[in-house]
């Protein structure tokens, strides 16, 4: 079938790949895609939130299934205007709809979601401009230390952790009363802290039968032991050695289960990814966040994990037979190194050429290109503030790590920049 891809990042390379080496695919497109999805499929020149330009693209290349990456085309409602057109609503589009995209969209949304389904979570309120008083006298009665976080989409800049009564009043004042994070902090939802350790799960499903897919941690801070900054995502590992079967069936139980029914309560068509970021508070899953597409670079590490037709996993999900879907694990784990443009957060360079790309292939090495664009003489340019993520195989994670540092070595740019330790907090957990 001909697939049309959405999305530029590491994640949309992993898919790229996973998808070009269904038998199920003759031909995919990627919008706008990066130099690493020009090597193995052919990029369409359109943005990702241009529906009506996608919409013509599915129509002229008689494509058969549409998979969206990135969160913002979802939020934006792509699902609902291919079903609300005649041409196109017969074509399956791999995500939620623009309410099911609201789990991500809106704090308060996923927040109050949770509640209505019994969902384990830190309790909360949410607080607008007109009960900013409120939202005071609700932080004093607080424990410390105190979760802000603005309601809307934020880059992942949107979550104020205040050690201080005053602290977070202050934040509150000036997430509600003086815009913050712009339209973002127009509501705030002020949460208990929860203390423990955090692993995604990720879950596949059609809206009705579902799928739980492995695990992974990711790496946020920029800098070594997680400290410094936050960033798009440094590394990742999966599968995640404290996460064991016990603790899997308490998220499927309390959270997946609830989650796939709640949806399906308040029609929300949702037939995509579930991305379900937890904190482990003594053996317990909470849910600290929805995200309504894979992560990135979790996608890197999970993907490779998956032996089963990956194009059969999306079509299931499109025509909602995932019941019937096989779905097979591959017997190694995988650890992804994301190397950044020195500067990343902050400011960077562009335009930067990659050296050594050409000496890491090897069976047990996977280089996923995120921020990268080919150059007029065919080289290829950084482009962007994470570049690469290198996703190394082992039989075990000490295996996957070694496999992945000795490529990510090989690579160079000016500046270029990766975390040395990402993995080594595992290390001390047996699997
Ligand atoms: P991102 O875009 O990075 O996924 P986000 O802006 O959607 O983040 P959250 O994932 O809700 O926001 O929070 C970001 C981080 O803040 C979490 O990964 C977690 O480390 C921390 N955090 C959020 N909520 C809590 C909480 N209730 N208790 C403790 N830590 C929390």
């Amino acid at each position: 079938m001909n697939i049309l891809l959405i999305g530029s990042g590491g994640r949309e390379h992993a898919f790229a790949w996973k998808i070009v080496n269904s038998k199920n695919c003759s031909q995919l497109f990627v919008a706008p895609g990066n130099a690493g999805t020009a090597a193995i499929a052919q990029n369409v020149a359109i943005e990702v939130t241009d529906f009506e330009k996608i919409g013509q693209f599915v129509l002229d290349n008689k494509i058969n299934m549409v998979v969206v990456g990135p969160e913002e085309p979802l939020v934006k409602g792509i699902v609902n205007y291919f079903a609300e057109r005649d041409d196109l609503k017969n074509i399956p589009v791999i995500g939620p709809d623009r309410k099911g995209a609201q789990l991500e969209g809106s704090k308060d949304f996923s927040k109050k979601f949770m509640e209505k389904c019994g969902i384990p979570t830190a309790a909360s309120m949410t607080f607008t401009a007109e009960n900013f008083e409120e939202g005071l006298e609700f932080i004093e009665l607080q424990e410390l230390p105190i979760v802000l976080k603005a309601d809307g989409l934020a880059a992942g800049k949107g979550v104020l952790i205040c050690q201080s009564h005053e602290e977070a009043k202050s934040s509150l004042k000036e997430m509600l009363l003086e815009s913050k994070f712009g339209k973002a902090s127009e509501k705030v939802v002020v949460e208990q802290f929860l203390s423990g350790i955090e692993v995604s799960v990720f879950v596949a499903t059609d809206g009705n039968s579902y799928i739980i897919l492995p695990e992974a941690k990711d790496y946020k801070r920029i800098g070594e032991h997680d400290t410094g900054l936050n960033t798009g995502g440094m590394g990742a590992v999966s599968p995640v050695p404290f996460v064991d079967q016990q603790f899997l069936e308490k998220v499927e139980k309390r959270i997946v289960i609830p989650t796939i029914k709640g949806l399906e309560l308040q029609n929300i068509r949702y037939q995509g990814f579930l991305f379900i970021g937890l904190m482990n508070v003594n053996g317990d899953p909470y849910v600290i966040e929805y995200n309504v597409r894979m992560g990135d670079p979790e996608t890197q590490a999970v993907l490779p994990r998956i032996k089963s037709d990956f194009v059969d996993l999306l079509y299931s999900m499109g025509i909602k037979q995932l019941g019937n879907y096989n779905f097979e694990l591959e017997n190694f784990c995988t650890t992804t190194v994301v190397m950044v443009a020195g500067g990343y957060p902050e400011s960077y360079k562009k335009g930067d050429a990659i050296h050594g790309l050409d000496q890491v292939q090897s069976e047990n090495v996977l280089v996923f290109h995120a921020g990268t664009r080919l150059g007029d003489s065919g080289n290829i340019l950084t482009n962007g503030g994470r570049v690469l993520a290198v996703t190394g195989t082992g039989k075990i994670l000490e295996e996957a790590l070694q496999h992945a540092y000795e490529k990510v070595k090989k690579i160079h740019w000016n500046d270029a920049y990766f975390r040395k330790d990402i993995g080594q907090d595992l290390l001390k957990f047996k699997k």
